[in-house]
């Protein structure tokens, strides 16, 4: 078992695109970047999934916003639960 550390990932509202809240993730049990989680928006003002980006993930912010300005997320349906997104 070595030293645990923990890494922050950044969630964007799929149906506002905004900033949500970032949450720290422990090191070693990474799932892929774009991963999706139920987080209240403030914006919205109700539970929506968001899309998760890692700091060193291989989807990034520009990789959210091009989706998002294409519409991807709406193929996925708003607001479900576990969606995972399939990149
Ligand atoms: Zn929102």
């Amino acid at each position: 078992m070595g030293r645990q550390s923990f890494m922050v990932s950044d969630f964007y509202c799929i149906k506002c695109g905004s900033k949500g809240m970032p949450l720290a993730r422990k090191k070693g049990k990474q799932k892929e970047g774009g991963h999706m989680k139920k987080l209240y928006c403030l914006k919205c003002r109700c539970d929506v999934n968001h899309v998760e980006i890692k700091p060193f993930g291989e989807y990034d912010y520009e990789d959210f916003k091009r989706d998002f300005e294409e519409g991807k997320f709406l193929e996925i349906g708003l607001p479900t639960d576990t969606n995972i997104l399939d990149l």
